[in-house]
C-alpha cells in the first residue's frame, strides 16, 4: 500500500491508554514550534487489539514518528520492521521512526532516566542503589544503572514473582547478578535504607491523584549522602521527595526524564536538528512547568 503524503502539516503521535493526562502533546508541540517544524503531535488512546492497525496507520498516513506509552511499550515490538539493540535489550520501545514505511523502534526512556543523574555529576560507579518497582520502566532504569557501573542493587517490589522475573532478566540480558530482592517496599528496614547511596521509585505510588501515598514507610529516614529519584512527575514533588529533601538528601523528580525522552525522540525523527533540539531543554522544562502550574 502506498503511503499518503501529508498535504501540509506532518503528523507525529503518542499511542497509549490512557493518554488524556499526558503532558507530551503540550511540550512536544511547543518544541516543534520553537524548532519551526511544520508538524503536529497528537495523543491517541487505543486498545491492545488495535496496536497492529495503529502501526499500519503510521505507515499509511505518513507519520514521521510516534511515541508509545503504557501499556504498549512491549507489545509494539511485534509490529516493527527493526528494533535497535538497546530497545531489544530492554524489551521495550517508546519511540518509533517511520522512514518511508519502514518502522524502527528505539528506547529513549533509558537516556531520559540516566541523563539527569549524569548532568548533575552524580556518580554511580561503585555505588549501591535501592530500586522500588519491577515494571516496564524499571528495565530502562536497571539498564542505565548497570551501564554506569553500579556496584549493587537492592530491589523492592510488592509482587515477589515480578521481582524474580526482573532479576532473571537482569542476569540474562544485562549479565548483572549483584541484585537482590529485599521484599515489598512496605517492609524495608532502616538499616537496609541506610546502606544505599541512591533510591529510585519506579512505581506509581504517590502519583496524582493519590498524592498522600509514598512507597516507603514514613518511619524511615533518608540522609544527606543519599540521592532520591522519583520517576513520578505529577505532582512536582511527591511525598517521598518532600521528606527526603527535608532530611537533606539530593532529590530529583521525573519531569526532566519525561522531557528528555521526548527530546531524544525528536532527535531520532529530525537528526539534522539534534544540537538545536537539546539546546531547548531548559526553556521547554520552564514552559511546561509554568503551563502545568497555571492549569
Ligand atoms: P508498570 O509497568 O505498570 O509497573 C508498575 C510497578 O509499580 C510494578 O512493579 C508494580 O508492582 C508497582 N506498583 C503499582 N502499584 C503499586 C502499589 N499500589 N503499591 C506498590 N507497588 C505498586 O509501570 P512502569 O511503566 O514501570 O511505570 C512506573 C512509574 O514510572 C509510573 O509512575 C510512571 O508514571 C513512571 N514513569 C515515568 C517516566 C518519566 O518519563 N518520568 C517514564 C516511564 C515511567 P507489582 O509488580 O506488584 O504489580
Amino acid at each position: 500500500m502506498k503511503a499518503m503524503k501529508p498535504a501540509c502539516t506532518g503528523p507525529l503521535g503518542l499511542f497509549g491508554n490512557p493518554v488524556e493526562h499526558s503532558f507530551s502533546p503540550l511540550f512536544m508541540n511547543h518544541a516543534l514550534s520553537l524548532l519551526n517544524l511544520n508538524y503536529r503531535y497528537l495523543a491517541f488512546a487505543i486498545e491492545e487489539s488495535s496496536v497492529k492497525a495503529a502501526m499500519q496507520a503510521l505507515r499509511v498516513l505518513g507519520f514521521r514518528g510516534a511515541n508509545v506509552t503504557i501499556p504498549f511499550k512491549r507489545s509494539v515490538l511485534h509490529y516493527l520492521d527493526h528494533v535497535d539493540d538497546l530497545a531489544q535489550k530492554i524489551g521495550a520501545v517508546n519511540c518509533i521512526l517511520n522512514n518511508d514505511g519502514v518502522l524502527s523502534g528505539f528506547n529513549t526512556d533509558h537516556a531520559g532516566f540516566i541523563k539527569p543523574l549524569v548532568n548533575r555529576g552524580i556518580r554511580l560507579n561503585g555505588k549501591r542503589a535501592l530500586v522500588i518497582g519491577a515494571g516496564g520502566a524499571t528495565r530502562a532504569v536497571l539498564t542505565g544503572l548497570v551501564d554506569h557501573n553500579i556496584s549493587h542493587i537492592l530491589l523492592l517490589n510488592r509482587t515477589e514473582r515480578n521481582a524474580a522475573t526482573l532479576i532473571d532478566w537482569c542476569a540474562g540480558e544485562l549479565q548483572f547478578t549483584r541484585i537482590d530482592y529485599d521484599g515489598p517496599p512496605s517492609k524495608l528496614e532502616q538499616k537496609a535504607l541506610q546502606s544505599v547511596d541512591l533510591i529510585i521509585n519506579s512505581t506509581p505510588v504517590g502519583m496524582h491523584p493519590d498524592t498522600a501515598g509514598a512507597p516507603l514507610s514514613g518511619s524511615l529516614h533518608f540522609s544527606d549522602h543519599q540521592t532520591v529519584y522519583d520517576l513520578i512527575y505529577n505532582p512536582w514533588e511527591t511525598m517521598m521527595l518532600s521528606r527526603a529533601r527535608a532530611e537533606g538528601a539530593t532529590v530529583l523528580n521525573g519531569f526532566e526524564m519525561l522531557i528528555l525522552q521526548g527530546l531524544y525522540s525528536l532527535a531520532h525523527w529530525f537528526p539534522r536538528r539534534e544540537r538545536e533540539i537539546f539546546s531547548l531543554q531548559e526553556s521547554i522544562v520552564n514552559y511546561t512547568r509554568q503551563v502545568v502550574a497555571e492549569s
